[in-house]
């Protein structure tokens, strides 16, 4: 679906003065006074590592100026990790707040049921909050595995699938600025808060931008690579990806990522056209990383750093520039937006506010946690320690000293292990309460031209049915 707008609504009389918006202000500000609302548009990019990006040290190659100059009046969250390694349960997190043992949306059905788990209704998530705030609600999606959630529309006046033949390569981004810019800033001009969640999907597999992007860091390159998803995977699991191979993987990656950051300059410089920057908190994240061979694994598919370190910024009125120490995670910004903008939290959110440690003040005290499939994973923000446990192993990493995560203090460390052990087995059993709790959304049936595509983005293995025996899973039993 491609929205078309024809909406011309009224220039504001006046925006929002910066004071009246000030962090540890936004609790006194009566609800009801919809001027004093700051705008929040939350930029999702889809398997955005950390550290391929300026702002977190990347020096490789300068591909993220535009985001840099963004970041450069942020606050950056500097530790701040994905709860999980995949985009259907880590988005799932930023819609509601809850762990993935909490929402339950965990799988693909494959097989006779090919189908997508999705939110529940019982679900307090963010649109909601915003929406019963008197805030008008909006999604641009670009992203196959969302959109076939519709559970993930709750609380959105309107989930724009944003059309075009590109969903991860191509002009992806830019279709998704054409579909949204125009009503954003609209929006913007007319003085009525409003909430918009923005999914763009360039940096995800297959590494294919347009060019110029695609060939710029080609150089000497002769090789075989050229950024689709089951080339690289089935090179990989053949161990025949040489390092020039690598190298090209990682600048097509690189290429993606400085397509992506030259659209997001052209929705940044837009936004500040329309007189964003007075009134408008815009909050960039991502669902999680991506690995090109650390710990032995491609695209994302584990818990290392590599996989579930994401970017985090804020950036708005009364938020000052800066960088956050303290530690944070996805399921932080449903309660951090909620603080700042005088909302209801949701009745199970599971993440802290984070707005007094962007001030500078205490951050968790509790661990970060995350989890992909069978692995689990948290963080002690106290020690900087790190527990991995799932398909029979133990590891342990001090990631301040060992950010790469080279070496399994686990044995030498037992004492430690125990610790982190009980407070990962009491983050999940809480997640677990919450999901038990809540129930599990309906399961949403997939169309064979979403399944063919799943393929290709690497989702579904290349021999999964996608005719025949597409339908929905009525009782949401996942039989
Ligand atoms: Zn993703």
């Amino acid at each position: 679906m491609s929205p078309r707008w024809t909406l011309a609504l009224p220039l504001a009389a006046a925006l929002v003065g910066a004071a009246a918006l000030l962090p540890g202000c936004f609790a006194e500000a009566p609800v009801a006074q919809a001027a004093t609302k700051p705008n929040v548009i939350l930029i999702l990019v889809d398997t955005f590592r950390a550290d391929k990006i300026g702002t977190y040290g990347y020096t490789k190659r300068k591909t993220t100026p535009n985001l840099d100059a963004f970041a450069s009046g942020a606050m950056v969250w500097d530790n701040a990790y994905s709860q999980d390694a995949w985009t259907v349960p880590s988005v799932a997190s930023l819609f509601t707040g809850v762990d993935p043992q909490g929402h339950l949306c965990l799988n693909f059905r494959q097989g006779e049921k090919l189908a997508t788990d999705t939110i529940s209704d019982s679900q307090d998530t963010l649109a909601e909050s915003f929406k019963a705030g008197g805030y008008t609600t909006a999604a641009f999606i670009k992203s196959t595995v969302i959109s076939t959630s519709h559970g993930y529309s709750q609380g959105f006046d309107q989930f724009n699938i944003v059309g075009g033949a590109d969903q991860a390569w191509g002009h992806s981004a830019k279709d998704l600025n054409d579909a949204a810019i125009p009503w954003l800033t609209t929006q913007v001009k007319s003085g009525k808060p409003f909430y918009a969640y923005l999914h763009f999907m360039d940096p995800h597999s297959p590494y294919k931008a347009p060019e110029p992007w695609y060939s710029k860091y080609k150089g000497s390159y002769t090789g075989p690579m050229d950024g689709a998803h089951v080339q690289l995977e089935d090179a990989f699991k053949a161990g025949k990806v040489t390092a020039a191979d690598w190298e090209r993987e990682l600048s097509l990656y690189d290429s993606e990522v400085e397509y992506w950051d030259t659209e997001f300059g052209r929705l940044w410089g837009e936004l500040q056209k329309a007189g964003a920057a007075s009134n408008t908190v815009v909050v960039l994240v991502a669902d999680h990383g991506e690995a090109f061979g650390e710990h032995n694994n491609v695209f994302h598919g584990n818990l290392y750093g590599e996989n579930i370190h994401i970017p985090v910024m804020v950036r708005g009125p009364g938020v000052k520039a800066g960088r956050m120490k303290a530690y944070g995670q996805l399921i932080d910004v449903p309660p951090t937006l909620a603080e700042m903008t005088g909302l209801q939290k949701g009745k199970n959110w599971q993440g802290k506010s984070m707005v007094t440690a962007m001030g500078g003040g205490a951050g968790h005290t509790d661990v970060i946690y995350s989890e992909y499939a069978g692995q689990r994973m948290v963080i002690d923000p106290a020690s900087g320690l790190k527990l991995i446990v799932g398909d029979g192993a133990t590891k342990l990493f001090d990631i301040k000293a060992d950010p790469l995560e080279k070496t399994n203090l686990a044995e030498s460390r037992a004492s430690d292990v125990t610790r982190l052990r009980a407070a990962l087995d009491a983050r999940q059993a809480a997640g677990v309460a919450i999901g038990k709790g809540a129930g599990k959304g309906k399961a949403e049936a997939m169309s064979a031209d979403q399944c063919e595509m799943l393929k290709s983005l690497g989702y579904l293995e290349p021999d999964a049915p996608c005719t025949g025996a597409v339908k929905n899973d009525d009782d949401g039993d996942g039989k």
